[in-house]
């Protein structure tokens, strides 16, 4: 093919691509015109998850009438003049990129009115195209409309997901900007619905508490700032602001830890690490903290023209940033969260040790009873009901080749090991992995059976949530009801469980739903078979006996039985094995008795 320069609208088009990925892009792009602006009130409202329609309205200073053309062309900006004017940065525009990108892929309708001017202009594009033109009356400030977004780009409507997912992610960029902007009024209406509203009074925990729930926000400790002594003269200045959640406070994964440098929300692994490591041993391997850090530091040590969406940055000195984030964080979690180390069951030669092993004698089949951790102690119990009730039994019949020996259960260490005797030597069994792999089976089974078994609970639990987890239930309410979560809308941000899966009946039916939404929310759109089988699975780790848990000789009994009944007893539902074995010949082997007479 020979070489040719591109139709303008190709052009177009493709930088566009690099700005507008998705609703939640446009929202970010036209909010921060709007804070440019100088606005105090800023209102957004999505059709049909944005891919309809995307209005943002603001009452700033407007676009003058003989500019509004302007602003729709590609590198048109009132906010640089040279490019020395990157280092003294105000604002979060300055490529001149936005306006035309949004326009070239959607149909756009402007109204903006300047404070100075008696009457708006009305101008719609069309692929870019101006279409029509219009003087009318308009309060001061701007309102775009963005109607069909990729109508002319099929490519990438196509990877659009499904509109309660856009959703989310649209609620999550203006929570983080209604947090960073206390002072500004913002609204959130999606569908109809309203599911934020700030008041711009500037009080943070006010905001929290739209954002994340009342009972989150009470939780949230404050980060002090960093105070004159530690300022270094070879550095500098670099302030951190923000909330951190206490380290029981946690998440599965890193999504609830955001940034911002100097009022700009930005991507950055490297300062999302340092947060992390602030919580060193104070979380669990897997879980990560909820952390809202903001960064001010001077507009010439942070170069923010790295990529068209503005959400990356680049540090002049990067380990000064990150070493202030760390500090800034881990102060705070010392000072106002007293240690509660974590012990990922390590027991032995800790000062605990002693005082357990007290327990551990202490312990009786009584508390067994008491425990209720929902392991059968005898085998006459739902699998037999189950059995009454003419419901065909699973290969478990005795008949079946067992995948584990018969085992004989010696004791339990660490309170976290079980120890066995099996005609193959000797089994160290994971209790929490042993107990995930036992519900995930039977989680299994029930589900190959029919419907999963939900248990009604006893009375509704209303549960908070941030507005991105709400329109994630909403658009998963199937996918719960299927593996036996009962839920039902109640109100803004608030929605109410009925039910779970009888299986994790006995555990925080709360913690159980959470972990079903947390694997909803990381899920990678598999089929949807496997993804079912993903939400059992953390479902089930979830409900399972934790490590540290100390257990009865009938709990571990209880437990080693049904795991022999497995099918695949050797691993958890997540791959990592339930149990080591090391057979008699190894023990020969290692005490020197092999070969020996
Ligand atoms: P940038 O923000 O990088 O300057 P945009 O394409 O986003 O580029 O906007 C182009 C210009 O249009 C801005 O520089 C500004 O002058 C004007 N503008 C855009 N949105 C608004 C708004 N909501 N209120 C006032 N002026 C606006
Ligand atoms: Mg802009």
């Amino acid at each position: 093919m020979a070489i040719r320069v591109l139709p303008p609208e190709v052009a177009a088009q493709i930088a566009a691509g690099e700005v507008v990925e998705r609703p939640a892009s446009v929202v970010k792009e036209l909010v921060e015109n709007a804070l440019d602006a100088g606005a105090d009130t800023i209102s957004v409202r999505l059709v049909g998850g944005g891919k309809r329609l995307i209005e943002v309205a603001d009452n700033g200073s407007g676009i003058p009438a003989d500019e509004v053309e302007l602003a729709f062309s590609r590198y048109a900006t009132s906010k640089l003049t040279s490019i020395e004017d990157l280092d003294r940065l105000q604002t979060l525009g300055f490529r001149g990129e936005a306006l035309a990108s949004i326009a070239a892929v959607s149909q756009l309708t402007i109204t903006t009115r300047a404070r100075a001017e008696a009457m708006g202009t009305r101008l719609r594009l069309e692929g870019g195209e101006i279409v029509s033109r219009e003087v009318v009356g308009a309060p001061t400030g701007t309102l775009i409309a963005v109607e069909n977004l990729f109508y002319n780009v099929p490519a990438r409507l196509k990877f659009l997901r499904k509109d309660s997912t856009e959703r989310k992610h649209v609620s999550m960029l203006v929570s983080r900007y209604a947090i960073a902007y206390p002072d500004v009024r913002f609204s959130l209406m999606q569908g109809g619905q309203e599911v934020l509203r700030t008041t711009g009074s500037g009080d943070l925990r006010d905001i929290l508490g739209e954002v994340y729930g009342t009972e989150i926000a009470v939780r949230m400790l404050e980060i002090e700032a960093v105070g004159g002594e530690e300022w270094r003269e070879d550095l500098p200045p670099i302030r951190v602001t923000g909330f951190v959640a206490p380290p029981e406070l946690n998440r599965a994964n890193r999504s609830q830890i955001t940034l911002f440098v100097n009022g700009r929300w930005i991507q950055d692994s490297s300062l999302t690490y340092a947060v992390v490591q602030a919580y060193h041993t104070m979380l669990m391997t897997g879980r990560y903290p909820i952390a809202l850090i903001m960064i001010s530091l001077p507009p010439e040590e942070v170069d923010v023209n790295v990529h068209p969406t503005k959400a990356q940055v680049r540090f002049r000195h990067p380990d000064a940033v990150f070493s202030a984030v760390q500090r800034a964080v881990r102060r705070t979690l010392v000072d106002q969260a007293p240690a509660r180390t974590v012990q990922e069951g390590v027991f032995w030669g800790s000062p605990e040790w002693a005082a357990r092993r007290e327990r551990l004698a202490q312990v009786t089949s009584r508390r067994m009873q008491q425990a209720g951790l929902g392991l059968e102690i005898d085998s006459p119990g739902r699998r037999a009901s189950q059995q009454q009730s003419g419901k065909e039994e699973t290969p478990s019949a005795p008949s079946r080749r067992r995948a584990l020996p018969v085992l004989r259960v010696i004791g339990q260490v660490g309170a976290t090991y079980i120890v066995a005797e099996g005609p193959e030597g000797l089994y160290l069994i994971d209790q929490h992995a042993a107990h995930e792999r036992i519900l995930y089976e039977q989680f299994m089974a029930e589900r190959a059976g029919e419907a999963i078994h939900s248990q009604e609970l006893l009375e509704a639990v209303t549960v908070e949530l941030m507005p991105e987890q709400m329109a994630l239930v909403e658009g998963s309410l199937d996918e719960l009801l299927a593996v036996g979560f009962g839920v039902e809308m109640f109100g803004r941000n608030t929605i109410r469980l009925r039910a779970v899966p009888a299986l994790v009946a006995h555990g925080d039916p709360v913690e159980a739903f959470l972990a079903a939404l947390n694997e909803i929310e990381c899920g990678e759109m598999p089929t949807e078979a496997t993804a079912e089988e993903k939400l059992i699975a953390r479902v089930c780790k979830q409900a399972a006996i934790k490590a540290g848990q100390i257990l009865s000789y009938a709990e571990m009994e209880a437990l080693v039985r049904q795991l022999e009944d497995c099918q695949s007893p050797r691993t958890c539902p997540h791959g990592r094995p339930t149990m080591l074995h090391i057979s008699a010949e190894q023990l020969a082997r290692e005490f020197g008795r092999l070969g020996a007479i």
